[in-house]
C-alpha cells in the first residue's frame, strides 16, 4: 500500500487524498477503527495507485536540454557527452562516447539547430531501415505500403492511417532500438487495424510478444 499517515477530526466521513510525494493521507472521523479505515483505503486502491503514477509523471518531466560541451545527450538509447567546437564547417559527428558539433557559433540555438538536424536525418535512416524489412509482410498481406513522414508530436511517437501514410516522431530515434521497432510494429498493426481494438492487440502480440515490456520501457526512458 505504500506509505499512509492518518490523522482524526471531528468529521463525519473519511477523506483520503494522495500527495504529490506518493503519500496516502486519510483524515478520519475520531470514532473510526484503524480496521474500517484499512478497508475503505482499500477499495480506493486503483484510484490511489493512478494519483501515484500522475504524480509520479510529474516528477519524470525531462529537464531543459543543455547545448554546450559537457551536456548529455541519448542517441539509440545510449548516452553522449557533447564537445562543441566553433568552426566554419559545420558538422556533427558520433566518436567514441561522444557527439561531436563544430558550430559557426556556440550558441545554445545555433548548436541545438545543428544537433536537431542531425538528429533528424539519422531518425530517417534509422526508421526507413527498421521499416524496410516488413515491406514483404505487408505487400503479402496486401495492405498499403507504409510511407514514412517525421513529425514532431508532442504527446505521441507515431500514428498510421490506412491508407499508408506514416508519422513517426523524429525524437524516438533517442529511443534504444527495441523501443523503436516496438513503435514501428505497433503503427505496422494500424495499416490493418485502425483502432486500439482486441484485433489490433491479437496483431501485435503476433508480431511482438514482448511488447508490453518494451512499452514500458520506452515510458521511463530518458530520453
Ligand atoms: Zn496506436
Amino acid at each position: 500500500m505504500g506509505r499512509c499517515c492518518l490523522k482524526r477530526t471531528k468529521r463525519r466521513t473519511l477523506a483520503i487524498s494522495v500527495l504529490p510525494d506518493g503519500t496516502v493521507e486519510a483524515i478520519a472521523p475520531l470514532g473510526a477503527t484503524v480496521a474500517e479505515i484499512r478497508r475503505k483505503i482499500e477499495k480506493r486502491a486503483g484510484w490511489i495507485s493512478r494519483q501515484r503514477r500522475h504524480f509520479l509523471s510529474l516528477q519524470a518531466e525531462r529537464p531543459e536540454r543543455r547545448y554546450c560541451t559537457g551536456a548529455t545527450h541519448r542517441y539509440l538509447g545510449r548516452q553522449y557527452r557533447l564537445k562543441v567546437t566553433t568552426s566554419d564547417k559545420p558538422a556533427v559527428k558520433l566518436r567514441g562516447a561522444y557527439l561531436l558539433i563544430a558550430s559557426r557559433s556556440a550558441s545554445t540555438r545555433a548548436v541545438a539547430a545543428l544537433l536537431s538536424r542531425w538528429m533528424r536525418a539519422k531518425a530517417k535512416e534509422q526508421f526507413e531501415r527498421r521499416l524496410g524489412k516488413w515491406r514483404t509482410w505487408c505487400v503479402e498481406r496486401g495492405l498499403s505500403a507504409p510511407r514514412l513522414h517525421l513529425l514532431a508530436m508532442p504527446k505521441r511517437w507515431g500514428s498510421t492511417h490506412p491508407n499508408g501514410r506514416m508519422c513517426l516522431n523524429p525524437e524516438l530515434v533517442r529511443a534504444p532500438a527495441p523501443c523503436i521497432d516496438y513503435v514501428i510494429l505497433h503503427e505496422l498493426c494500424h495499416l490493418k487495424h485502425p483502432r486500439h481494438d482486441p484485433g489490433f492487440f491479437a496483431e501485435l502480440e503476433k508480431l511482438c510478444p514482448p511488447w508490453r515490456a518494451l512499452k514500458q520501457r520506452l515510458e521511463t526512458a530518458e530520453l
